[in-house]
């Protein structure tokens, strides 16, 4: 079964990853993978509470090994410690853009949400990288503007830990171009609430264990509320991952989070299957 097959790949990996053979094999079959263009992007669209409208899609790439999916946080984690996560990264964008110029005929009002892994910001400096990376890339794509207002980046609740050098001034520079910041997986760190005054950024993804467990504790309720109201006063978007049932959506309504992913809704699909969607609105 399909379970068996995700045990077997973690069985797989975590005998084998420290095995510099292993690692190395990988590198290169993800290469492939890249190379070949075996890759691909799913897209999960992202609902608006108020107008019930969807306002964005996350872009969640897809790397499927003889008619296998391979789960994507580890394909990921491999590719951030062989390197390659920068080139990944790099093509994610490159379709991601491209997509969403082709978006802009028939949905202008829909947006991309786009993860960006810390590696690269720990491998480059993001000035010299993510900024050149993502103008480099709408250089390529427009003669006329590129509508960097309907593009969000997803970060990680970590790279703000880590105080980079450059972060905040990168981050400026992506949100003069019109790019919005998003802190991914909110609440699964270990950081201080203080650098949501401190950084610059847009919204927060409230991660999906919060979300789940609140049928169940009501301290967590306390806890999801309280992270709402907080960032609603220093003008952050809020957006709850993983919302399943009915009752979760409740909750998020309750907690006065303003928009929604997950299942309950859709789940990731493919760029055709995104399209019919937002043709039949
Ligand atoms: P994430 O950024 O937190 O993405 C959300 C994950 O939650 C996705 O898993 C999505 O399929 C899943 N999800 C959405 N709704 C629900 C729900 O209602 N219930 C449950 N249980 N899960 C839900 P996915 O696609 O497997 O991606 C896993 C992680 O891989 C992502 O977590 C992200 O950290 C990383 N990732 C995916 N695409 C990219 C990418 O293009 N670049 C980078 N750097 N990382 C990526
Ligand atoms: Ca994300
Ligand atoms: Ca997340
Ligand atoms: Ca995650």
């Amino acid at each position: 079964s399909k379970d068996e097959g995700r045990n077997c790949f973690h069985f797989f990996t975590e005998q084998m990853q420290q095995n510099a053979e292993y690692t190395a094999k990988m590198h290169t079959s993800l290469k492939l993978a890249l190379e070949s263009s075996v890759f691909e992007l799913y897209f999960q669209p992202i609902i608006c509470l108020d107008t019930h409208k969807i306002v964005r899609a996350e872009v969640l790439l897809r790397w499927q090994d003889e008619g296998q999916f391979i789960p994507t946080d580890e394909f990921i984690a491999l590719a951030e410690s062989s390197g390659l996560i920068v080139d990944i990264g790099h093509w994610v964008r490159q379709e991601a853009m491209s997509f969403l110029i082709e978006l802009q005929n028939i949905a202008p009002d829909i947006g991309l949400s786009i993860n960006v892994s810390m590696y690269e910001f720990w491998s480059h400096s993001l000035q010299d990288n993510l900024v050149n990376s993502i103008q480099h890339i709408a250089k390529e794509l427009t003669c006329d503007v590129f509508p960097f207002e309907m593009v969000t980046i997803e970060i990680t609740e970590s790279l703000l830990m880590k105080q980079h050098t450059h972060l905040i001034d990168s981050l400026n520079t992506l949100r003069e171009m019109g790019i919005k910041i998003a802190v991914d997986d909110f609440g699964t760190g270990y950081s201080s609430l203080s650098y949501l005054s401190h950084f610059p950024i847009d919204q927060i993804k409230i991660d999906k264990s919060f979300i789940q467990d609140s049928g169940i504790s009501k301290k967590q309720q306390a806890l999801v509320e309280a992270i709402t109201t907080l960032s609603h006063a220093l003008e952050l978007h809020v957006i709850a991952e993983g919302v399943e049932t009915k009752e979760e959506l409740e909750f998020v309504k309750n907690a006065g989070i303003e928009a929604v992913q997950g299942y309950y809704f859709y789940r990731p699909m493919t760029k055709s299957s995104l399209l019919e969607l937002l043709s039949k609105r």
